[in-house]
């Protein structure tokens, strides 16, 4: 599998975003948008459901200040990759926990500091996963 790394400002809330898009994934909107602030960049993330798996697109835009009505075909492709949902979700679940684990919450917190944990945005997506995927890995 092919990695993607980009090192995101704490001015938006982006762990909240990542769980709040996938979990957008278990709804009835086949496309899900959301934006990490690379400060000044915006890297958009584009989700887009197809049957049981998920096109991932991540997009680069030189001004977040200014990109956020900028097409997405008119950002630089940076990252591209198609996974089962199950797959998708079951990754983004155990890296938010991982980060839990790491830090806690308060600490988590501490470092984000406009932002807590998003205790709620985990919880609803870890119940959709387990109900809807019918995922066999350990959680
Ligand atoms: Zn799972």
């Amino acid at each position: 599998m092919t990695k993607h790394l980009d090192v995101v400002s704490y001015c938006t809330n982006a762990l909240a975003d990542l769980l709040k898009g996938v979990t957008g994934l278990y709804g009835l909107y086949d496309v899900q948008r959301f934006s990490f602030d690379l400060e000044p960049a915006e890297a958009r993330w584009i989700l887009r459901r197809r049957g049981d798996n998920v096109h991932i697109t991540i997009r680069r835009f030189p001004d977040m200040m200014t990109s956020f009505d900028v097409p997405d075909g008119k950002g630089t492709l940076e990252w591209t990759s198609t996974r089962p949902r199950t797959s998708l979700a079951h990754a983004v679940l155990m890296a938010a926990e991982k980060v839990r684990r790491t830090h806690g919450e308060d600490g988590y917190l501490r470092k984000w500091v406009l932002h807590p944990f998003p205790t709620t945005e985990l919880k609803t997506l870890r119940h959709l996963h387990l109900a809807a995927d019918g995922c066999a890995l350990q959680h």
